[in-house]
């Protein structure tokens, strides 16, 4: 059994923190400093850093974790120059062990052209890091709509019971642009007012079930007959596109 702890950094990042027979990892932390005070408070020593991608939010507190910890920095291969303290590389197919629960490594490129996903697959966890959101997905800063839409795509295969865990509460506001593009979605209007309720608490949104993303997040469905037509488009490649582009522009 893979315990997850869910620590909040920075305006809207959420860092991981997994334990496993004893054995710790932390994943994408881009700040120490709430990691140490987590680590401090619970007496763990850390045994790895899993990175999902190399951007700032996601790195920047591995140095500071490997000054206090011997840990491993596991990260894709291609991205050995980007990421600090780099030590285990990883690519598609790849599993790596955490304690007794093992990661199989999904290459997600879009975001960021070496990104990926670690699934624990017998736990039913994800971690996509900025792939895909609840209600959204990340931005396209290197890939192509293609290598996005392919991504999605691939996570979409995974069991509808699935818990998505991704690195930004970014959901209410993704849920008021879902809205927008799919106004008559049950399931959709649902999971915002859902949405409304855990934030007026003050309490994340995130992990969120593959079955509900796969029924209201509009990236997932742009092979949707209903979205395809509001969308104008032909193909659900198209579709995507234009959904990402209007979401950008939102
Ligand atoms: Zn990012
Ligand atoms: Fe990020």
């Amino acid at each position: 059994m893979l315990e997850v702890y869910q620590i909040e950094a920075f305006d809207d990042n959420y860092i991981y923190v997994l334990k496993s027979e004893g054995v710790v990892a932390v994943v994408d932390p881009g700040d120490a400093a709430p990691v140490l005070s987590f680590l401090h408070e619970m007496e763990w020593q850390l045994d790895m850093v899993l990175v999902t991608h190399h951007h700032h939010d996601h790195v920047a507190g591995i140095l500071k974790l490997q000054n206090e910890f011997d840990c491993h920095v596991v990260g894709f291969e291609s991205d050995q120059q980007r990421i600090p303290g780099f030590t285990v590389w990883v690519q598609e197919g790849d599993e790596i062990e955490v304690g007794s629960s093992v990661a199989e490594i999904i290459e997600i490129p879009g975001h960021t052209t070496g990104h990926i996903a670690y699934y624990f697959k017998e736990d039913g966890l994800l971690f996509c890091g900025d792939t895909l959101f609840s209600l959204g997905c990340g931005r396209l800063f290197e890939g192509t709509p293609e290598q996005m839409w392919t991504s999605l795509q691939k996570i979409k295969t995974l069991p509808d019971d699935t818990q998505v865990f991704c690195a930004h509460e970014y959901t209410q506001s993704n849920g008021r642009f879902a809205l927008k593009v799919d106004p008559d979605n049950q399931a959709l209007h649902q999971r915002c007012e859902e949405v409304d309720d855990l934030r007026d608490d003050d309490l994340p949104t995130v992990p969120s079930f593959l079955s509900v993303e796969k029924q209201s997040n509009p990236f997932l469905r742009a092979d949707d007959a209903s979205l395809m037509q509001r969308m104008e488009a032909t193909t659900p490649l198209e579709c995507f596109t234009k959904l990402r582009l209007a979401k950008d522009k939102f």
